[in-house]
């Protein structure tokens, strides 16, 4: 990328910073919740279509979208930016979606402007708006749905309380499970009766013994979302939300059959009947932080004054993001930087952060680090060759970690 390419880039975003800043908060004062992202997708494809973008709204669901700028048509690869909008029930933007909008618009409006003003850069630019990331597997939907066919490489940023440029994230999956007993009056003959609340509270702590004995790195988090009416009478139903995490695909295969165990022992031993079931549609995999990428973000971020988080960080893992889906098919990152917070992601301190005006200057700076990165993967073929022979190696390890545990 030239130092021109690098200026434009610089004071197009500081130049749209009020404005940027707008839409945040905008999409951050309305939180929305998994596929209901009326508001941001209106507010979010409105902003592109006023910057030049041709925008296709209601992408493949209603609050996806599709934006493009491409002027010189069919020369050079498709880089798409992905963008994030929703929130969380109760806590509103505890993720800092809303800055994961606001960057990545950012970027789209940087390097359009870099493409209007340099020849050299050749290609596509995607900007792709993808709905329910908490839960709802919305990148998961798209990519079945074909909307990431003819796409070279992904890329998005994401708000934390930490920077990672090269961050792993979990495999998850989500089960739920209900317990049926059958009811009975708890006073006059609870004899009678198969308590499901008492199956509920077995299958927990069964879950809460197990964890002794998995990997420090396999998570499982358990919660009762029904246990009853009312004291007097014996609860015939319960249900569960439990999720399970791990680093492979493999690991979950393992853990999972543990964790079965946990929900039908716990049905045995109270006499009642267990169904449990998970969304094989809507699992998330580990995220394969392509390299070559990677080091492309790492260079401009500490140009403009971010460095990487400290191995420290490196070893941590950060939850599960359905961008691993992404990333198992497209060359992808989704580096974590950091804004000013007391607490990290899914806290309402994060919510606040996410909101503060201390979150705009760490938020423009990624939107730059992440525009220079879509421009060197558009002006250098030779880059995206090792972009995509780093993909195809990642991809080959992935498959051996996934073939030899057992
Ligand atoms: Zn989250
Ligand atoms: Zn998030």
């Amino acid at each position: 990328m030239s130092e021109k390419d690098f200026e434009i880039v610089c004071a197009k975003i500081e130049d749209k910073k009020e404005f940027l800043n707008s839409i945040s908060q905008e999409i951050w004062k309305m939180p929305e919740l998994q596929y209901k992202e009326v508001q941001a997708h209106a507010v979010l494809t409105c902003a592109l279509k006023r910057c030049g973008f041709q925008v296709q709204k209601h992408y493949f669901m209603p609050t996806a979208f599709r934006a493009e700028f491409c002027p010189k048509k069919d020369v050079g690869p498709t880089v798409a930016i992905l963008l994030e909008y929703d929130a969380l029930p109760e806590i509103g933007h505890a993720c800092g979606h809303n800055l994961i909008a606001e960057a990545g618009l950012a970027a789209a409006m940087a390097v359009k402007a870099a493409m209007e003003e340099d020849n050299e850069i050749k290609g596509r630019l995607v900007v792709m708006g993808t709905p329910a990331e908490e839960g709802g597997g919305g990148k998961i939907q798209l990519l079945e749905l074909g909307a990431f066919e003819n796409i070279d490489a992904a890329m998005m940023v994401h708000p934390a309380k930490v920077t990672n440029i090269f961050p792993r994230t979990l495999c998850n999956i989500r089960y739920a499970v209900h317990f049926k007993g059958k009811e009975a009056h708890a006073g006059a003959c609870p004899w009678e009766g198969r308590n499901a609340l008492d199956a509920a509270v077995s299958c927990y702590l069964n879950i809460a013994q197990l964890r002794q004995h998995i990997k420090p790195s396999w998570k499982i988090q358990a919660i009762i979302t029904k246990g009853g009416t009312i004291p007097n009478i014996i609860p015939s139903a319960a249900d569960m939300e439990v999720h399970m995490r791990t680093p492979t695909r493999s690991e979950l295969k393992v853990l999972r059959t543990r964790v079965e165990a946990c929900f039908t022992s716990a049905a045995t031993a109270t006499g009642c009947e267990v169904q449990f079931r998970y969304d094989e549609a809507n699992a998330y995999e580990n995220l394969i932080t392509n390299k070559v990428l990677a080091n492309i973000f790492k260079e401009y971020a500490e140009r403009l004054g971010l460095n990487d988080g400290s191995d420290e960080v490196k070893r941590i893992l950060f939850g599960s993001t359905d961008m691993g889906n992404i990333s198992h098919v497209v060359p992808a990152i989704h580096p974590f930087y950091s804004i000013p917070s007391e607490g990290i992601n899914h806290t309402k301190h994060f919510t606040e952060a996410s909101g503060s005006p201390e979150a705009q200057n760490p938020t423009l700076l990624i939107g730059k680090v992440l525009a220079m990165t879509a421009i060197q993967v558009f002006k250098s073929p030779q880059i995206l060759k090792e972009v995509k022979i780093n993909f195809e190696t990642m991809m080959a390890d992935e498959l051996e970690v996934n073939t030899d545990e057992k």
